[in-house]
């Protein structure tokens, strides 16, 4: 079949490469550079998101783990295994026996394709392993391991794996409708193709406007984080007093990657890092750790909007899931997380 992408992030990119694989003429349309929108702006995590294990996303967890798996094991240029820490205080809102349990699922879930397995660390070792982190009334940490990448870059590995399957990668081309029967609007002119898959993340269901066809809307959610200088080899899975929250410190490039937010948007406001991100961010990070990081210390900061299923009350409940809807010719990609990427693509060529 001939068959139209339509968005060149993470999610498009992989299904283009799955459906070449599969036989398929494909055509990918990205209307800026490929790699540049929300694929670019994350936490840079491998992982299986041991917090959804808390909302009962099983499914999505155990598949995420061994799709971290073949992401290490693929690409181990621009991916590594990062060690984790997650801090357990007197105060902490989950106990050192919840914890547990979920650690103990993490591992179970990822069976033969574990890159090693949970274990508790006293104080003593706790703070060898990350020095900065304040000591009073801490009671130890669980040491937990998941990937880090470089997203920019693995996306674009990711392009030259389209190429060589044959996908033809075009940039700077903006879809600007598309019709049931295949057919879809460029600058140039219409087009016709069998399929269009329209996985335009956080604008899938804007293009479906603006061809005035019918559209789920999807629940968009900015998330911010900052880059402070170095403080340890080690990551951090950090819970946001009074909230169920929690953010990621971690070590990335030299420097210490600290997110994320989780503030509501519509499309047309600008993505970008508010103040009140900032201060929020700062206001974690200083909970935790000692000397205490100021606003002029921040060395840069980025912003990307996570196309989430609509349908929850708080976005941090959000299902990370993904779905797909059929509208003749058309179907549309909702959701998903980076790590899942490929086996959102398989079950895309499965729904062909
Ligand atoms: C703050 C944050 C942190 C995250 N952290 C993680 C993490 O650590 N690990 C993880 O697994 N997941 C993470 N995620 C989730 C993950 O980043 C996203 O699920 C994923 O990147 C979405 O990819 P996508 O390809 O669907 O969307 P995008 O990367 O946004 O790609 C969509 C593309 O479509 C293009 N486009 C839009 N409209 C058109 C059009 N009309 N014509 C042509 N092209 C068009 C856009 O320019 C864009 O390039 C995070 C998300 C956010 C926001």
């Amino acid at each position: 079949m001939k068959i139209a992408v339509v968005g060149g992030g993470i999610n498009g990119l992989s299904s283009a490469w799955q459906l070449a694989l599969a036989g398929h003429q494909v055509t990918l349309f990205e209307r800026d550079k490929l790699m540049q929108a929300t694929s670019a702006a994350s936490s840079k995590l491998l992982h299986g998101g041991l917090r959804y294990l808390e909302q009962g996303e099983f499914r999505l967890v155990r598949e995420a783990l061994q799709e971290r798996r073949w992401w290490l094991k693929k690409a181990p240029q621009l991916t590594r295994r990062l060690p984790i820490l997650y801090p357990i205080y007197r105060h902490s809102r989950r106990s050192r026996w919840q914890l547990k349990i979920g650690l103990w699922l993490y591992d179970a879930f990822a069976g033969k394709k574990g890159i090693g397995r949970h274990r508790w660390l006293n104080v003593a070792q706790t703070l060898r392993c990350s020095a900065a982190l304040k000591s009073e009334q801490l009671l130890g940490a669980y040491l937990f391991f998941d990937g880090q990448m470089d997203d920019q870059k693995l996306g674009l590995w990711m392009a030259g794996q389209c190429e060589k399957a044959g996908v033809t990668l075009c940039e700077d081309s903006p879809v600007l409708q598309v019709k049931t029967d295949g057919s879809l609007l460029l600058a140039q002119g219409w087009q016709r193709f069998d399929r269009i898959i329209n996985v335009a993340g956080p604008w899938s269901a804007a293009l479906l406007q603006q061809s005035a066809l019918p559209a789920t809307p999807l629940d968009l959610v900015r998330g911010s984080h900052l880059l402070l200088p170095h403080i340890s080899r080690y990551g951090h899975m950090l819970e946001v007093p009074a909230e169920s929250r929690i953010v990621f410190v971690l070590p990335y490039q030299g420097n210490t990657l600290l997110g994320t937010t989780e503030v509501r948007q519509q499309l047309n406001e600008p993505i970008v890092c508010s103040a009140a991100e900032r201060d929020y961010l700062l206001a974690v990070y200083n909970r935790y750790f000692q000397p205490a990081c100021s606003a002029q210390q921040v060395l840069g900061e980025f912003a990307g909007v996570r196309p989430l299923l609509s349908g929850s009350d708080a976005a941090y409940k959000a299902s990370r899931e993904y779905q797909f809807a059929h509208q003749g010719n058309i179907i549309t990609v909702s959701g998903g997380k980076w790590t899942t990427a490929r086996a959102l693509a398989k079950q895309l060529v499965k729904q062909l």
